[in-house]
């Protein structure tokens, strides 16, 4: 299937040979073939990419708008945004659009009738000329110039030349402030637009047209896609020839010819003021992959030192955008379109670093613009090499993703050689040291950071956690090689099938870790061909086992060639170099390749699949490419690094290839597909994916699924640590981490009391309501190291209450002197348990910290933390842990509240059941979900970086005041009627205490500034607010604020309402002040509409001698 693309230039060059004179499209005849994008197959586009992704996109604009104003041009007879969630076009209050064909103007018009945007302030704005980038059309009266949120190019920018210009006046009429809105282009991948930096790029590589295959449709396809008419009826019989020749017949509607359209959509906001700040080279180098080639990116940077790549993250990280990083330019992922690019190429050194005389201690520091040539060349000199792949020109990439090569067997991946590197990071722009990197070669201002995670991710998915200048890889010994070369042909399949299993069975697997067998199964000359390379290799301590020789001469027959060469002799020896397919097209070819992990490759299912796969090749020079495994990658087990999948017997590489001319053909099309249809079929029997080249294209999901075996949840929660931006977004697609759960409960209380009972009844009464829910013990990770260390049962441990009981103090002990040792393990324990958890609740029990909110809120911002106290008189925990004596107690923190304390003396679930309802429940009801949505989220507000969360914006939505205040007035888990005060704080306070206490009836305190309230009054210093100190206002650091004297009465209880809990100074002062008036610490309660756990505000309140104090807020919100 030809991409539309190859189509137009097909039929441009058609109509250029005629003399005959071209017309533009009547508006009639433009509708014609614009129809054909709106419905049947292409319309897959719209429905699977187009409308969820941009949905997706505006989400973050949406929600920080209370109005949206939207402009669209050439939206066609029916807006996009029409196409919208609900909740979206409600917000659309402003529509403007610009639609030069007549008729799609009247049926746009007719559509707005029906009222699609529900909250239009004006009636739509419909202008019917064409959208231009220079004429000042889109001044208001007043001549104001027009400010939109959004501009969305609809279809392809269909008829507009010199794009960047369209797409500048654009961006000109978005609001003139950070995160002013976006403008939004679709097109198909050969939109060039000079000079102008994206965004974001998101790319549908599957969109797929189809057309009936009659004379009519086809001419009016055929001159919408070269955008001109004609009446020259031999045009239009040659232009139809063009369609059915590059066009594939639709296997699934009869009578219609399909052509790929590639969609992708680009986003353009303001240029904050950034350009020119980076010295961009002008000259593009050429790049190997043909496919990355094609795209073209905003600029490419050359940094010439670790400064130079720091300045350009910088700069990505204030304009808030993307970057890609060209190393060896062998993948699809190097460069992107608009996006700006760093190429490593000049950072191309090698050092070898020799410590002591062995060789077994010498490094080697290779910058990442180095080739695996490079590096071998350098490595020779001195007898050494690494492990890397079989391509001189392949770059870092390969390191950074695994690396498999002819030594992988001997030495492990290229990425297990790796035990040092010096990064870029993406998160801070700052230049990170990790693992062991030798003195000299460490950048001086480079910050040491530990290697259990970054380094553990560099080695197989380093593409995505930061810009690497350099990686340390332990050196090996150079060997060298022999290379030996059979090329066995087929008459027929079985025959074929029996060599295949006799490779695998009689020979490879037979094979000594320092030899490998790589297999080829390739079709030339009519005949199905088996190519055989093996690799020998020999140091001075290893030598050629002649047994293995035996059996490939009685298996394969005399060999056909045979080199002894060295470490870069050993480049040229590749079979598909020389021998298939006379030298492979001469080299100037095009390829496509995924690749499945394999055991067993001569069973009968697998060599089925391999042989029929090939059989069914679209072009004569697709092959499969088998390269050995097993040996020393298996040693590794498959955690250690992020590579993950070890446990493969044959890395089958396919692999679609097709003459250069052709790519964008039907041919290239062809290939691309039979690479994913062969990995389809070989995914289920496979133990992995290679992740290195996996990419957007849908087809590629399911691979990734498979990519880096067990560590796909940690590689995508270090994503977010290291790349919280996504500043990397172009290399192998990570999935989200998985969403902590929304509600944590922690359930203390001294052993006995019944915490795992009311637990499970919880768990059970959540399931019960549809809500998924589980418990998790985090003493867990304790009893395992404990039984481990200890020699004890661990099963027993987790399970026998008897056996628990007696290793209770030994237990206890070990744990103790673990957390002297690592004092911040009982952390890494908590966010262990919580990022296992698969649940929108989760409980744990088993916590020893004696103050488990204050400690561990902050790590788990965008979740509810609370800690549920389960208390049973001595008797009754005694008989419930069949003990005589009562055993040691489980202390708790002096002065400390936990968030809900239940009494549990009575047999059964009935204290479970009545805490479940009256507190656990309602934290997990609609309407507190309905609050948060309220809750506007402002971005750079009041500055860069910050998102701004609106809680006061709940009083200035319909029905948010009454909400919230009915939410405080349930929530509260004391009883109103004892409440003699609510006090509050202006300004926050103010408004959500003064409509709480008109329900409750309760009356107020209030707390004001100085000088505000008469005498007498009580005073207390006050640090400014958190909002306040981040905006940099021009107020005092410090404020006096005060209270009546007497308001609350004597020996009254208080409830403290405030709209947020952020550093927690305010609430730290309005307690203190309470205090000095006389309320006892006992009587005091806290509610506040939202807590931002990331800054501390509990921490502080519990060093202040706040901790007794019940503090209960509504929402929480992750993020600064
Ligand atoms: C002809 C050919 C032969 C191959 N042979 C082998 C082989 O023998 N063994 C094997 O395992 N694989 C092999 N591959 C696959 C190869 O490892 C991948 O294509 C790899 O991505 C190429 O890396 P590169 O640096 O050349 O390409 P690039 O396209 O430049 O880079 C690949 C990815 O790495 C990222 N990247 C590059 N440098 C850095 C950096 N410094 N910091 C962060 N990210 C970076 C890029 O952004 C991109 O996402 C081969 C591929 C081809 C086309």
């Amino acid at each position: 299937m030809a991409t539309l693309d190859t189509l137009k230039k097909a039929l441009v060059k058609k109509a250029a040979v005629t003399t005959t004179a071209k017309q533009s499209l009547s508006d009639d005849q433009y509708s014609a073939g614009f129809d054909f994008f709106l419905k049947d197959t292409a319309w897959k586009t719209y429905q699977d990419f187009i409308i969820p992704q941009l949905s997706q996109l505006l989400s973050p604009l949406f929600q920080s708008r209370l109005r949206i104003s939207v402009l669209e041009i050439g939206p066609g007879p029916k807006s996009v945004l029409g196409h919208l969630p609900d909740d979206q076009r409600q917000k659309i209050t402003k529509y403007d659009a610009f639609e030069p064909n007549k008729l799609f103007a009247s049926r746009l018009e007719e559509w707005l009738r029906f009222k699609p945007f529900p909250n239009l302030e004006h009636a739509a704005s419909l202008d019917r000329s064409a959208f231009t980038s220079r004429v000042d059309v889109y001044k208001t009266p007043g001549s104001q110039e027009q400010r939109f949120d959004v501009i969305l190019f609809c279809h392809s920018m269909y008829g507009m030349k010199r794009k960047h210009e369209f797409i500048n006046k654009a961006v000109n009429m978005l609001p003139d402030r950070p995160g002013g809105g976006m403008v939004v282009v679709f097109h198909r991948d050969s939109l060039q637009i000079e000079n102008m930096a994206a965004d974001r790029t998101l790319t549908f590589p599957t969109g797929v047209v189809s057309v009936p295959d009659t004379d009519d449709d086809l001419d009016s396809f055929a001159q919408f896609i070269a955008a001109s008419a004609s009446h020259d009826d031999s045009l239009r019989a040659s232009w139809r020839e063009v369609c059915r020749g590059l066009g594939v017949r639709d296997t699934v509607h009869s009578g219609r010819i399909s052509f790929s359209t590639p969609e992708i959509m680009t986003v353009f906001t303001r240029d904050l003021g950034y350009s020119g700040y980076l010295t961009l080279v002008q000259e593009m180098r050429a790049v190997k992959n043909r496919q990355a080639g094609r795209r073209h990116p905003r600029g490419i940077k050359q940094p010439k030192n670790i400064e130079s790549i720091q300045q350009c993250v910088n700069w990505a990280l204030k304009k808030r955008t993307g970057l890609t990083v060209l190393g060896g330019g062998h993948s699809g992922h190097c460069l992107w379109y608009g996006i700006t690019a760093i190429d490593m190429g000049i950072l191309k050194n090698v050092y070898v670093v020799t410590a002591g005389n062995t060789m077994s201690s010498s490094l080697i520091v290779a910058e990442s613009g180095c080739s695996t040539g490079d590096i071998i060349r350098r490595c020779v000199a001195d007898g050494l090499t690494v492990p890397l792949g079989a391509r001189p020109s392949v770059g870092a990439g390969l390191w950074l993703q695994g690396g498999i090569g002819h030594l992988s067997r001997l030495y492990g991946l290229a990425c297990d050689a790796i035990v040092g590197a010096v990064v870029v990071s993406v998160d801070s722009g700052k230049v990170l040291s990790v693992g062991h990197v030798p003195d000299q070669h460490r950048p001086t201002h480079a910050v040491q950071v530990d290697g259990k995670d970054l380094l553990w991710a560099i080695k197989g998915a380093g593409t995505n956690f930061g810009i690497v200048a350099s990686v340390t890889f332990k050196a090996c010994p150079a060997p060298t090689y022999t290379v030996r070369s059979w090329v066995l042909s087929f008459n027929d399949l079985v025959s074929a099938r029996a060599k295949l299993r006799e490779f695998d069975n009689l020979f490879a697997r037979t094979l000594p870790r320092s030899c490998s067998a790589d297999a080829y199964l390739f079709w030339n000359q009519d005949r199905l061909h088996l190519g055989v390379t093996m690799f020998e290799t020999s140091t001075a301590t290893s030598c050629v086992p002649l047994i293995a020789l035996t059996r490939a001469y009685t298996i394969f027959g005399p060999e056909r060639g045979i080199q002894t060469v060295d470490s870069m002799g050993v480049f040229d020896t590749e079979m598909y170099m020389s021998e298939m397919h006379g030298g492979h097209g001469g080299g100037k070819t095009s390829s496509f390749k995924r690749c499945l992990f394999l055991k067993n490759i001569g069973e009968d299912t697998i060599t089925t699949i391999l042989l029929k796969a090939i059989e069914s090749r679209p072009t004569p020079l697709c092959y499969l490419h088998l390269l050995q495994g097993g040996g020393a990658i298996n040693d590794v087990p498959a955690d250690a690094t992020a590579f993950g999948c070890r446990d493969w017997d044959f890395a089958c590489v396919i692999t679609g290839v097709w003459p250069r001319d052709q790519d964008g053909s039907k041919q290239a099309t062809a290939a691309v597909c039979w690479v994913y249809e062969v990995a389809e079929r070989l995914l289920p029997l496979s133990t992995g994916a290679y992740s290195t080249d996996l990419g957007p294209d849908p087809r590629d999901a399911a691979l990734a699924a498979k990519a880096f075996g067990p560590n796909l949840q940690r590689l995508a929660r270090l994503k977010q640590r290291w790349d919280p931006n996504n500043v990397l977004a172009y290399s192998y697609p990570l999935p989200a981490p998985p969403k902590d759960p929304k509600l944590i409960v922690l359930v203390t209380g001294e052993s006995g009391a019944g915490k795992d009972f009311c637990a499970g009844v919880w768990v059970s009464l959540f399931t019960k309501n549809s809500i998924t829910s589980s418990v998790s013990s985090i003493s867990e990770a304790t009893k395992r190291a404990y039984a481990t260390a200890s020699g004890a049962d661990l099963n027993r441990l987790l399970e026998d209450r008897d056996y628990k009981e007696q290793h209770r103090t030994a237990l206890t002990t070990f744990f103790q002197n673990q957390v002297n040792e690592r004092p911040q393990l009982p952390r890494e324990h908590f966010l262990e348990v919580v990022h296992g958890a698969d649940s929108d609740v989760l409980f744990i029990t088993g916590m020893r910290d004696k103050t488990p909110v204050v400690a561990f809120s902050h790590l788990v911002p965008g979740s509810k933390l609370l800690e549920v106290r389960i208390e049973a008189s001595e008797k009754i925990r005694r008989v419930r842990r069949g003990l005589e004596t009562s055993g040691d107690t489980d202390e708790r923190a002096e002065k400390h509240t936990p968030s809900i304390t239940i009494s549990n003396n009575a047999e059964g679930k009935s204290a479970a059941i009545a805490a479940f309802s009256r507190h656990l429940l309602p934290l997990m009801l609609p309407s507190l979900q309905r609050l948060r949505d309220i809750v506007r989220q402002i971005t750079d507000f009041p500055k860069t970086d910050i998102n701004f969360r609106h809680i006061l914006g709940v009083s200035q939505t319909r029905g948010g005041l009454s909400l919230c205040t009915s939410l405080l007035q349930t929530h509260f888990t004391g009883g109103w009627s004892q409440i003699s005060s609510i006090v509050c704080v202006e300004t926050g306070g103010f408004i959500f205490a003064s409509a709480l206490a008109l329900k409750v009836d309760v009356p107020l305190a209030l707390v004001r500034e100085r000088g505000k309230l008469p005498p007498p009054v009580v005073s207390m210093a006050k640090d400014v607010s958190h909002i306040s100190g981040i905006a940099g206002n021009k107020e005092p650091n410090e404020v006096m604020i005060e209270m009546e004297v007497g308001v609350i009465p004597k020996g009254g209880k208080v409830v403290v309402v405030d709209d947020v809990l952020a550093t927690g100074k305010t609430l730290c002062a309005v307690l203190k002040l309470l205090i000095k008036a006389g309320v006892e610490m006992k009587n005091i309660s806290v509610m506040v509409v939202a807590e931002l756990p990331f800054h501390k505000g509990r921490e502080l309140l519990y060093n202040e001698g706040f901790g007794s104090v019940s503090i209960q807020s509504l929402l929480v919100f992750g993020g600064a």
